[in-house]
């Protein structure tokens, strides 16, 4: 028997270790298959290569759990180790074979091997008091068992172990007797080697057989429940895979979620390695977006479900896999941020994001115009936050009218530039963003023959707003900002037919009325078929009380300003007139309320004296 000490820089590596290295203790499992699985894979690569004697067998990893004897092993079929290579690498901290290997075998595929996950094999003393390894080396050299209890003291003696590959044995200790549950093991086995690709045998279950026993039932079959998939779809090419291999897969990473609306396939080599499929999920008004989010593997081995640092913040919408060697894992997160590697590849997916979608607008327009209600979101977050996502998509983002109608941005200026140019030049859009509430002021715009689009996600004031920072020459209007005449300004304004006294007096007749904290008086001469009386807000005013109250602007205080309107009277409509030559206040009164009833201002108990004041006047 041999005994040493482990030569590590510090002597209290291990309290480290066990204490602050892992925020997540099951990372333990993690690393221990990814060394088996690692072993498994140099072992068929050096069988490959012709320098392996004898039968390689059923290349396979189990995982073991002894309840009774508080032990969870890892056992695989790989390469095995000598003394020697236990000493130099289990016995020396943080010493990466792993690079050895590459070194040497530069020429074959290196992809194919995981690493460098920092402290790796040593991470076992988060939760065990005691490691064992008993291993055999594919080099026919005696076998050898290690053990460990968690100091810098190990033995080293010789083992006859009957079959090629390496047992690790951890004696749980107490603080961690969870992962003596099946259930716990099952649930960390399928979090991160769900797709690692060596099978990986955990406990077992019953399957169905063709064959059926005497009373006619389905005879069942005790077999290894196989953990993973092997071979996953996205490391497959694009060309083997169905529209319902892709479904499926999304099934396998988000059960019971409904069908994604579309996916991208991401398959590069150069000049770095990512994979990986990224869905576009269906969207509802309540879908928790935290829940499903992108899964990042490195070489098959699930590493984190916060991609924050990685894609930029509006792809993290998207679901689904990407897997890259060349991302750094066991970094701070803003070295992360800061790594060339990482931000070319963020690039390369924002890219084919923003050229797929391109692609499918092109090919399918009324599809992708369908999944607009899903997707616009995303897409104006993308370009509000992505120079080179902007260029791409301005070509697919599109704006619906009321009568879900939809154009792009080109489309619409070639359409509405006739009708809404005003007469400085400018192009006015005009919008809702609630067609039931105001409908009366659409109604009217249409009358015009002017489009309203409907602009009503959550996203949709930032937007606007950008978009006008890029066209000079485009104003957005929300249809109720102002009355039609001074939404879109033109040059013929209609004069008004009332002498200065007679609007003095019907001035009076309002401001009576209306309570002037809230709002003020305003005499226009529009046009005798547009209503008599009309409440506004203005565009600028709303816009900053909006985004004051969607925090985040520097106009903090205007949240708290009620919101001030402009009670517009129609100087040509033939009942103002009347109005005014019988200096009517309740009839003044009446046609205020309808106003403020068109504007959706009328609620509660305003609502109900209003009812009881208009049934008032009609049994007068
Ligand atoms: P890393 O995996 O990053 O190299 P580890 O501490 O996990 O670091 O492992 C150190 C080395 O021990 C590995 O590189 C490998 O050479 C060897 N090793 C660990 N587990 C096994 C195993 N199951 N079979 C063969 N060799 C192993």
């Amino acid at each position: 028997m041999e005994k040493g000490t482990i030569s590590v820089s510090t002597e209290n590596i291990f309290p480290i270790i066990k204490k602050f290295l892992y925020s997540e203790q099951d990372i333990f499992l993690r690393e221990l298959v990814s060394n088996a699985v690692d072993a498994t894979t140099k072992l068929s690569k050096l069988s490959k290569m012709g320098e392996v004697q004898g039968e390689v067998g059923e290349l396979y990893i189990e995982v073991i759990l002894d309840k009774d004897a508080k032990t969870l092993t890892i056992r695989d079929r790989g390469i095995g180790m000598t003394a020697d290579e236990v000493r130099k690498y289990i016995n020396t901290i943080a010493l990466s074979s792993a690079e050895e290997f590459i070194k040497k075998f530069e020429s074959t595929d290196k992809a194919g091997i995981i690493g460098h996950f920092g402290l790796g094999f040593y991470s076992a003393f988060m939760v065990a008091d005691q490691v064992e390894i008993f291993t055999q080396s594919y080099r026919q050299e005696p076998g050898v068992h290690w053990t460990c209890t968690g100091t810098t003291e190990f033995e080293l003696t010789a083992f006859e172990k009957a079959e090629r590959g390496t047992d690790v044995v951890l004696h749980i200790n107490d603080e961690a007797k969870d992962f003596l549950e099946e259930y716990k093991i099952k649930q960390v086995l399928e979090k991160y080697c769900k797709f690692l690709p060596i099978n990986i045998r955990f406990g077992t279950e019953q399957i169905e057989q063709d064959e059926k026993d005497s009373e006619g039932k389905p005879v069942m079959q005790t077999v290894p429940r196989v953990i993973n998939n092997v071979a996953p779809a996205y490391i497959k090419s694009p060309a083997d895979l169905t529209e319902e291999d892709y479904k499926k897969f999304y099934n396998e990473l988000y059960p019971f979620s409904e069908p994604p609306l579309f996916w991208i396939h991401i398959n590069t080599d150069f000049p770095f390695n990512l994979k990986g499929i990224l869905y576009f999920p269906k969207y509802k008004p309540n879908t928790d977006i935290s829940r499903n989010k992108i899964h990042l593997y490195s070489n098959q081995v699930f590493v984190t479900d916060s991609v924050d640092q990685i894609v930029p913040e509006f792809l993290t919408l998207l679901q689904g896999v990407i897997d890259s060697p060349d991302i750094p894992l066991n970094v701070s997160r803003s070295y992360l941020q800061g790594d060339p590697n990482v931000k070319k590849i963020s690039q390369h997916i924002v890219k084919k994001v923003a050229d797929k979608l391109l692609e499918i607008f092109n090919n399918d327009r009324p599809s992708f115009e369908e999944k607009w209600g899903s997707l616009g979101m995303f897409v104006k977050y993308g370009m509000l936050s992505d120079d080179k996502f902007y260029n791409t998509a301005q070509k697919f983002c599109v704006f619906q009218n009321t009568g879900k109608k939809s154009f792009t941005f080109e489309e619409l200026k070639e359409h509405t530039q006739a009708l809404q140019k005003d007469k400085h030049g400018k192009l006015v859009l005009l919008y809702t963003t609630d067609q039931e509430a105001q409908h009366t002021y659409i109604d009217n715009a249409e009358k015009y023959g002017y489009e309203v689009l409907q602009l009503d996600g959550y996203i949709d004031q930032h937007f606007i707003q950008f978009l006008e920072g890029k066209h000079t020459d485009v104003m957005f209007k929300r249809v109720d900002a102002d009355t039609l005449n001074k939404l879109i300004e033109k040059e013929d304004e209609a004069a008004s037919v009332l002498s200065k006294e007679e609007e003095e007096k019907l001035k009076g007749l309002f401001a009576g009325i209306i309570d002037s904290k809230q709002a003020q008086v305003e005499l226009k001469p529009l046009s005798p078929g547009e209503v008599p009386v009309q409440i506004t807000k203005s565009e600028f005013m709303r816009r900053m009380s909006d985004m004051s109250r969607m925090g985040g602007s520097q106009f903090g205080f205007m949240g708290d300003m009620p919101e001030r309107m402009n009670v517009v009277v129609n100087t040509n409509h033939p009942s103002i007139m009347k109005l005014i030559t019988e200096n009517n206040v309740s009839h003044a009164r009446q046609l205020y309320d309808l106003a403020l009833l068109a504007q959706g201002m009328l609620k509660g108990k305003a609502l109900t004296e209003f009812i009881h004041r208009s049934v008032g006047e009609l049994s007068k």
